[in-house]
């Protein structure tokens, strides 16, 4: 076991369905810890640079434009394992493959509106992190 942080985004569809707080309860429940938290736009440019690692998808520039459509909340979340155990609560990337009392099950939209983002390793939560707060912004 080792204390982790992870970079956690509620997407806009969640913002816009004012579900901020119940997906986040979702994620306290789970023993995770908000240790830093901002709501946000992202311009276009953000985006992209955000989600570069996917540039070449078919879905890149609907997905960059999905996560402008509205404020974003971006997070970092802390526990034992926070990378795979925020992973696992999301669940699936596509919610119709997502397992019962996963995020993306009881919330997500489509395949693409899927409600949240989390680091796939603990190299790109730092990265991610960066992208979003200071040290000065990470409480604890
Ligand atoms: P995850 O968010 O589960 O790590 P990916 O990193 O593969 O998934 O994809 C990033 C985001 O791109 C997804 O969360 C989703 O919003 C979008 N996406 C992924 N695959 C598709 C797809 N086939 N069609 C539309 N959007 C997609
Ligand atoms: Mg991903």
């Amino acid at each position: 076991m080792s204390l982790q942080r992870t970079l956690s985004i509620l997407k806009p569809d969640v913002t816009r369905r004012n579900l901020t707080g119940k997906v986040n309860a979702k994620i306290e429940e789970s023993g995770l810890h908000i240790v830093a938290q901002k709501r946000l736009f992202l311009t276009k440019e953000q985006a992209q640079q955000f989600y570069a690692v996917h540039a070449e998808r078919a879905f890149f520039n609907d997905l960059c434009d999905s996560m402008c459509a509205g404020p974003i909340v971006a997070q970092v979340l802390e526990g034992e394992n926070a990378v795979s155990h925020y992973r696992d609560i999301m669940g699936a990337t596509n919610p119709a493959n997502a397992a019962e009392g996963t995020i993306r099950r009881d919330f997500a939209e489509s395949i693409e509106a899927n409600s949240v983002h989390g680091s796939d390793s603990l190299e790109n939560a730092q990265i991610e992190t960066a992208f979003f707060f200071s040290q000065l912004e990470l409480v604890g």
